[in-house]
């Protein structure tokens, strides 16, 4: 059993869906397990490290921060988007 499972995908700064991000954190456990393929330098990996929030993983190559965007910031977003987009019509 898992208590924290993610698998998103990562925008690099051009906004291109270009990584993608997964995290299990077993249930009797405090390591995260990541594998991430770093939006902006393309380097994948596979890596373990201690789960805390807000969490983030140092790409290995490029240093980037990859951070998982929380979900509900996201729906927040994606609400604040249609709204605009109902008002543009
Ligand atoms: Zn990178």
């Amino acid at each position: 059993m898992y208590r924290y499972v993610t698998n998103r995908t990562l925008k690099n700064r051009a906004g291109e869906e270009k990584g993608r991000i997964k995290a299990l954190v077993p249930t009797d456990s405090e390591t995260a397990q990541i594998d991430y393929v770093c939006p902006e330098c393309g380097f994948s990996e596979h890596k373990e490290q201690p789960w805390q929030r807000p969490f983030s993983v140092k790409c290995s190559k490029c240093s980037l921060d990859i951070k998982i965007p929380k979900l509900k910031d996201e729906i927040k977003k994606d609400k604040l988007r249609a709204r605009k987009e109902a008002a543009a019509s």
